[in-house]
């Protein structure tokens, strides 16, 4: 099997990586123009700006 190219470098993808921690964001929702993730390894939610 050959490994597919996964996102490129810079996208946002589905599970941003924690900035506190840079585990694994899980999506929470969107709430206005912000993407929000809760942090699957130590919890901290955090929002990303939808472009
Ligand atoms: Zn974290």
């Amino acid at each position: 099997m050959q490994n597919l190219e996964e996102e490129a470098d810079g996208e946002p993808v589905e599970t941003p990586a924690c900035p506190a921690c840079g585990g694994e964001g899980l999506p929470l929702g969107i709430l206005g123009r912000l993407a929000w993730f809760r942090c699957r390894d130590c919890g901290t939610e955090f929002s990303l700006t939808q472009s």
